[in-house]
């Protein structure tokens, strides 16, 4: 069965002490339904930008409580579909994004989404629908749907579409996962703090893996398998992925840390993910073929 969950129910934070406001059982699909980031306050670019509640920004739909879930199990979330609204919007402001200290006052941009394009003034974009927050709830304190890090969170990772899987450390009881803050389209870095912020319906399934284990989140589609990282710096988040992929890498094919080190920096890829939340993200990106040579699963 598919199990469905609307806007009724959102979270702030990705946070243990949150109630559960579905259940599901291991492998089973639920699609989920969510806001935009700024919770649809910005309907029109008439909307008073400084009278939107900044307390009711990145919304995540859930939490989900998936059956059989338990700390240092891993959620393995499969995105089956993703469908998103007939209209986006945009922000720029003062001290947000890259581009931040140039700029005056607060804006905002109304894109509309037709017939597979986002029509910024008269220039058709073309859309890479993706899901910027999706996560866990951590161990300790709550984190902000605006902040990423080991649970996940706002990864605002473009990588993060139909057809992909994510893979998530679960730290509670249940998991509790949410997601929310889909873009019609976003580029690698976010540099002006918002991707084409749109609502949206996804479609995934919840499967708990008792085998494996992640420290951050991992990301694999048909062409490649990933570590993603969130870290103060993106030195050191890039520290972070190239070395949780490298020693997954020694683990499961027994080569030594040497030989794994010079053959991803024959053929790995470090790609920022956005530079524009409270920690940066980036992904370090394996090709698939590599699974085939190895002859062993690098995750799932
Ligand atoms: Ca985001
Ligand atoms: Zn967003």
């Amino acid at each position: 069965m598919t199990h469905t969950l609307s806007t009724e129910s959102v979270i702030y934070d990705f946070n243990k002490t949150h109630a559960q406001v579905k259940s599901v059982k291991t492998g089973e699909t639920i699609e989920i339904s969510t806001y935009d980031c700024f919770e649809n306050q910005i309907q029109s670019e008439d909307t008073e930008i400084t009278g939107i509640d900044w307390n009711r920004v990145n919304p995540a739909t859930g939490p989900i409580y998936v059956e059989g879930a338990m700390p240092g199990d891993v959620l393995k979330v499969k995105i089956e579909k993703l469908e998103i609204g007939n209209q986006g919007v945009m922000v720029v402001g003062p001290e947000l994004g890259v581009m931040g200290h140039r700029l005056k006052e607060m804006e905002s941009k109304v894109i509309p989404i037709q017939d597979g394009k986002a029509i910024f003034n008269h220039i058709e974009i073309p859309l890479n629908p993706m899901i910027g927050v999706i996560g866990v709830a951590p161990e300790g304190e709550g984190v902000s749907c605006g902040t990423p890090g080991a649970h996940g969170g706002n990864m605002d990772n473009k990588m993060i579409t139909e057809g992909a899987t994510l893979y998530f450390p679960v730290a509670v009881e249940g998991a509790l996962f949410g997601l929310g803050d889909f873009h019609a389209a976003m580029g690698d870095g976010e540099v002006s703090v918002s991707g084409i912020e749109v609502p949206g319906k996804a479609t995934v399934t919840l499967e708990v893996l008792k085998e494996e284990r992640v420290v951050q989140p991992m990301l694999e589609n048909n062409e490649v398998v990933t570590q993603i990282a969130s870290s103060q710096t993106l030195e050191e988040a890039v520290k972070i992925a190239t070395e949780l992929m490298i020693d997954r890498i020694v683990e499961k094919t027994g080569m030594s840390v040497s030989e794994v080190t010079m053959l991803m920096s024959a053929v790995g890829q470090v790609e920022i993910c956005q530079v524009v939340d409270p920690l940066m993200t980036v992904r370090f990106v394996v090709p698939k073929w590599l699974e085939e040579k190895f002859g062993v699963r690098l995750i799932g």
